[in-house]
């Protein structure tokens, strides 16, 4: 199964039958592309992931880059299957076709990296964050900006970062120090420190291009003075070629409990006259620039933390199929041969459960992808407007959601492996490191939940809120229809209601003022909300699997009875969750905000 990174049944189901991808191709962007040049992209993407990347994925786990005599040395498997990449043109699959790109929907373009990353998440991080860094450039950066630094990058000749957090600054990034000063000749010479910068340094490229928060001499104190900042490792002569080193250091690596193969560095700005950098964008508006780039951004973190789930999961179930142990229950006969796993009705819950949050986490990503293309190209002003909201309020669930479930299923695909599944023989154990990774970087899951509580779900007046809950409400219509999908119609309608009721009680003491109450909870909220969501997205995923048995889809009958039988799993096991959780949220409870520091 394409190397156990991707079922790739499921994935031609999620583009072209849930999400009908080829709809974008009625964009006129798109207008040059048909669905065999979309999956041209995918298989080629599928291929340098399972060829190139994954062979590899133990090794740099087990050989993690080095600092030695102020270099950085890594296995050489690493710039070899980038190199590969940088070759196919994948690294600028979303950018123009006069910037070298491959003017690729979001949807295709994102699973492309999604799939590298289910093969090895730790080199896909280098193409990773330099593909976020160019296309930041080319929203916020001037042409110049565009020209000399953004289409190096989406060739590959250059890499990039994204640095942000500094040791006393993660979470809350008002609060960072690094400053920036002005130049009589236009550009800033910055002076600080990072930490936890991802592919901070390496010689995998001709130049790393660091986007860099910093503060310019009399910014507002908070989030309203910093800025962004460009900062190439080795700076650039008129002609683009390569000049001086720059003044950013590494001070040292990080070592890590997954995620091994990506650098995790300290980065020293300035260590002596300043290291030279160019503002991006309008002074003091940095971090709305950065996270400009943000959703798409978590698009991505949540679609890796899909693919270790789904990687993990196509493991554990070969591993249930191949392994034999016990009998079924009620046969006592010590001498009858020993069965597979998969014949045991626990096994059987766990791997339900893994296709369950890896399938259902899938679609998810995908809906937010497809609304990135729905805000930038549908036909009127209102459609575009009505996607950006959308967007705009599924962002913290599409990063959260995936984070925490589909970690839960490679904590499951372990527990299927037993013993061996803790071992380092198996590389269950490695896709559980590198996805926990997911819930703490790109916005930790606590704060991803007062996003979501404390502003998400209130923008405009809870205008795309009702559109979401209203969206929800069709799909239970059309489940109707399928006396099938009665039961998880129903359970997905309670689901929604008590969220509603929750949702209207907490607005409600949040509108008296007593926010910190409001949203004490605000991670329960985000977990509920999120498992709404993705019980909606079962129920639209098993509509299209009984179409598809009726004769409309190309898929496999036994693909589309696994469907429905999921959603079933789904809506029987997960949605319940929903109603407690809204139950508990909607009495405003305040046991652990209440609970004393002294008292602990
Ligand atoms: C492997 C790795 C790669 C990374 N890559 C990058 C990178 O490339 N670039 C970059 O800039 N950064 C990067 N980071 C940094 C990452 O974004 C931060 O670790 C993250 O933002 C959290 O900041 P912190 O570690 O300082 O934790 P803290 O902010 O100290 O948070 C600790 C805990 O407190 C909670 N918390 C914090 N504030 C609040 C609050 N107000 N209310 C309630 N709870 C709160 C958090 O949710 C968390 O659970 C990376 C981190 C790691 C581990």
């Amino acid at each position: 199964m394409a190397q156990k990174i991707i079922n790739p049944q499921d994935l031609a189901f999620q583009l072209y039958e849930l999400h009908e991808v080829e709809k974008t191709l009625g964009y006129e962007r798109y207008a040059d592309h048909s669905r065999d040049t979309l999956q041209a992209a995918l298989d080629l993407a599928l291929k340098v992931a399972s060829e190139e990347f994954a062979p590899h994925a133990r090794l740099v786990d087990e050989e993690e880059p080095r600092f030695e005599n102020g270099r950085v040395v890594m296995r050489p498997e690493v710039g070899k299957a980038l190199d590969v990449l940088k070759g196919t043109g994948l690294m600028a699959a979303s950018q123009d076709y006069e910037r070298g790109g491959m003017q690729l929907p979001a949807a295709v373009a994102q699973m492309c990296v999604g799939l590298l990353k289910g093969a090895n998440v730790g080199t896909q991080g280098y193409a990773g964050l330099t593909i976020a860094a160019a296309n930041l450039i080319m929203v916020q950066g001037s042409e110049e900006q565009q020209k000399r630094y953004a289409e190096p990058m989406m060739a590959g000749r250059f890499f990039g970062t994204m640095c942000l957090t500094e040791p006393h600054s993660g979470s809350s990034l008002g609060d960072l120090r690094t400053r920036a000063e002005p130049q009589s000749d236009g550009s800033y010479r910055l002076f600080g420190n990072k930490i936890f910068i991802s592919a901070g340094d390496h010689e995998l490229s001709d130049n790393i291009i660091h986007m860099v928060l910093a503060r310019l001499p009399d910014a507002p104190p908070g989030v309203r003075g910093i800025s962004l900042f460009l900062v190439p490792k080795i700076l650039l002569n008129a002609d683009g070629s390569l000049g001086e080193r720059n003044d950013v250091a590494l001070a040292g690596l990080i070592h890590k409990m997954g995620y091994r193969g990506t650098t995790s560095t300290m980065l020293n700005f300035g260590e002596k006259d300043g290291a030279v950098g160019y503002l991006v964008g309008e002074p003091n508006n940095g971090l709305a620039a950065m996270f400009h780039m943000m959703n798409e951004a978590r698009i991505g973190v949540g679609l890796g933390s899909v693919m270790l789930g789904y990687t993990g999961y196509l493991h554990a179930l070969e591993y249930a199929r191949e392994r034999k142990q016990g009998r079924p229950i009620g046969d006592k006969n010590p001498e009858s041969p020993q069965v597979p796993l998969i014949r045991h009705g626990d096994i059987r819950r766990m791997l339900m459960a893994q296709k369950a949050y890896v399938e259902g986490g899938l679609a998810l990503c995908l809906e937010g992808s497809m609304l990135v293309d729905q805000k930038k190209h549908a036909d009127t002003e209102h459609d575009r407007e009505l996607a950006a909201g959308l967007l705009d309020l599924l962002t913290p669930l599409i990063k959260s959601w995936p984070s925490r479930y589909c970690l839960e299923a490679n904590s499951l695909a372990i527990q299927i492996h037993g013993g061996y599944g803790y071992t380092r023989e198996y590389p269950v154990e490695q896709f559980y490191r590198d996805n926990r990774l997911n819930p703490i970087h790109e916005g930790t899951h606590g704060i991803q939940g007062m996003d979501l509580l404390g502003r998400k779900v209130a923008m405009a007046g809870g205008r795309f809120y009702e559109e979401l809950m209203n969206r929800i409400e069709t799909t239970i219509g059309e489940a109707r229809h399928y006396d099938r999908l009665a039961e998880a119609a129903n359970r997905l309608q309670q689901a929604a209601r008590a969220m509603a009721s929750a949702t209207e009680t907490i607005n409600g003491v949040k509108a008296g003022g007593e926010v910190e109450k409001a949203l004490a909870n605000a991670t329960l909220y985000l977990d509920a909300f999120g498992q709404m969501v993705v019980g909606w997205l079962w129920l639209r995923q098993a509509i299209k699997a009984l179409e598809g048995l009726a004769g409309a889809g190309s898929q496999t009958a036994e693909f589309y009875e696994g469907k429905v039988r999921a959603c079933d799993y789904f809506a029987r096991y997960e949605l319940p969750y929903v109603v407690s959780t809204a139950d508990l949220l909607k009495t405003m409870d305040t046991t652990a905000l209440d609970m004393r520091d002294d008292l602990f």
